[in-house]
């Protein structure tokens, strides 16, 4: 095999996933960038393609440059990369799509020089991108895109990532609408302090829900998917949000959130047809307001980035 150059898919995440802001996250299969990573023989890094969005091609400007510098600075490689990004992610669209680029990068390089360093440090890594994307270096889109699966970032100084366990009929739907939002301004707006009596249920929600996640218990997931936190200011920026919610609901989702920082929604579900069924009656509701919107079903994606044949 042709190990000096690699094409990779870099999928799209879903973080917070209602209860768990800031810690939960989780990878998507139907939906993601492709990314080809080239060794080369002049050291240094170059982005020499990007096409389906228009994004700088300085890496100091780009979060693929930004996290693949990280990766090289603490590797012994002498050589260089270039990087192609192929994006499918639209960027503010609250699916994780600085976090593939990030992550892509950083997995990719590692691939080609036989893998030096762990997925932790990959995701370490990765988050000096998402500092540039947003200010500030989280993981919760990182961890999952290079795990796979769901992740709970405990804590971020010292990183500590742990991959939990994905019930075999879970799937998402996604649906983001074409409105934006500006990933400032949905933090901004959030409240520094909460009260104990919520905190005391959010907590509840994020240690059932993993629980769930690892009895496979869906009704337990179901009710563990509640936010008493950031959803009730968050969704105000969302217009259509708490229809959206009901018919998800109504459709038989397990639970339904917003997706990151938003615009996008997601919902959960038991099965692929419930899934689907779901993302119908989630879509309906945009199509009603004449807002248009990009729907997904997928599978939550237990591999995070594979590679691709080129
Ligand atoms: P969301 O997760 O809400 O979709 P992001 O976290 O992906 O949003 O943030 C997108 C921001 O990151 C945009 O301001 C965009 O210009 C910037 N950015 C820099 N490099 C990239 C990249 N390679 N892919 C996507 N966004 C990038």
């Amino acid at each position: 095999m042709n190990k000096d150059s690699i094409k990779i898919f870099c999928p799209a995440t879903i973080a917070n996933i209602s209860c768990g802001f800031d810690v939960l996250g989780l990878a998507l299969s139907a939906i993601g960038d492709e990314m080809v990573i080239k060794k080369v023989r002049n050291p240094g890094l170059s982005i020499t393609k990007i096409s389906g969005l228009d994004l700088p091609k300085e890496i100091h400007k780009n979060v693929a440059g930004v996290a693949g510098l990280a990766f090289m600075e603490a590797s012994e490689y002498k050589g260089g990369f270039e990087i192609e990004i192929y994006k499918k992610i639209k960027a503010g669209s609250g699916i994780g799509s600085s976090a593939a680029s990030a992550a892509g990068a950083v997995w990719g390089m590692n691939y080609l020089l036989d893998s030096p360093f762990s997925q932790h440090q990959l995701v370490q890594f990765a988050m000096a991108g998402e500092k540039l994307a947003s200010g500030v270096a989280h993981a919760d889109n990182v961890a999952p895109a290079i795990y796979g699966g769901f992740t709970l970032v405990r804590s971020t100084e010292p990183l500590d990532v742990i991959p939990i366990h994905v019930p075999k009929e879970l799937y998402a739907s996604i649906i983001h609408p074409h409105i934006e939002i500006k990933t400032s301004d949905s933090r901004k707006i959030l409240k520094t302090s909460i009260s104990l009596a919520d905190g005391i249920k959010q907590w509840g929600n994020v240690g059932a829900l993993v629980a769930g996640l690892y009895q496979e218990d869906y009704g337990l997931i179901s009710r563990s998917l509640v936010d008493h936190i950031v959803e009730p200011i968050r969704s105000i920026l969302i217009p259509g949000f708490d229809e959206v919610k009901h018919e998800a609901l109504g459709a038989g989702a397990l639970g339904c959130g917003i997706s990151g920082s938003g615009p996008s929604i997601f919902a959960l579900s038991k099965g692929l047809k419930t899934a689907q069924k779901v993302t119908q009656a989630m879509s309906k509701v945009f199509e009603n307001m004449d807002l248009s919107y990009d729907p997904y079903v997928s599978k939550i994606n237990t591999k995070g980035i594979q590679i691709m044949t080129l």
